[in-house]
């Protein structure tokens, strides 16, 4: 098997390119990150305030199911078997992920269930702590970024183009609150992997930007 992971801070368009270079090279794209936003949605439904009542998020989590498939390639992610794809790229599951992804107990059902879809395919994950945590056995570590203003333009017509309305200086404040929410938790904080290739995109197209992620896992595949 081959194991790529991709880490980075929100906005540096990691989904989309792991999503684009698994594509081409046949791999199946797992985005960690969607598991967190699900563990979000169900506490954001039962109304708790994440960081204040960690007990209940951790309870809560232990009692939901969360399942991924993949239709037409697609990976879609299911809370106790509804289809919550797009339900989960708000603003406020943004912030309560970050919140519900810096509780211990939340993290390690989480990664379990990455570790058991990681081990039978060639995958490329996305997240913050699979090359320091999920997969230390990756074949190629990429860490990915940009700076904050560069990814806070990016998500923000990104969400435009998803009809969600909002402002620019919301979404630069919510990527530089994640970053910092993200980089300073005591559990797996976000931060490249000794052996990971960095990979800045600031001044990157989009295809600049897949090219030279492709680069980096074919270098490594020896094709
Ligand atoms: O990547 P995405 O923005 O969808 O992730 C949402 C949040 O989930 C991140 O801000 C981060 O706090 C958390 N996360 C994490 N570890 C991962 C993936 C995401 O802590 N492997």
């Amino acid at each position: 098997m081959f194991k790529v992971a991709i880490d980075g801070p929100s906005g540096a368009g990691k989904s989309t390119i792991a999503r684009r270079a698994a594509g081409e090279l046949g791999f199946v794209y797992i985005d960690t990150g969607a598991m967190y936003r699900t563990a979000a949605l169900a506490c954001l439904r039962k109304e708790i305030n994440i960081s204040e009542n960690p007990e209940k998020a951790i309870e809560i989590v232990n009692n939901i199911s969360i399942d991924i498939d993949y239709i037409d390639g697609e990976q879609r992610i299911f809370l106790d078997g509804e289809d919550v794809s797009e339900k989960i790229r708000t603003p406020e599951v943004s912030m309560g992920a970050s919140s519900v992804s810096a509780i211990g107990e939340v993290r390690k059902k989480l990664v379990n269930l990455q570790r058991e879809l990681a081990g039978t395919k060639n995958v490329i994950m996305d997240g913050r702590d699979i090359g320091t945590s999920v997969l230390p056995d990756a074949d190629v570590k990429i860490f990915l970024t940009a700076s904050a203003e560069i990814r806070a333009t990016r998500r923000y017509k990104e969400l435009l183009e998803k009809g969600i309305t909002t402002e620019y200086d919301e979404v630069l404040t919510d990527i530089i609150n994640r970053d910092k929410q993200d980089s300073t938790r005591a559990v797996s904080p976000l931060r490249q992997a000794e052996d990971a290739v960095l990979a800045d995109t600031s001044d990157l197209t989009f295809d600049e930007s897949l090219s030279l992620v492709l680069d980096i896992i074919n270098n490594k595949r020896n094709v």
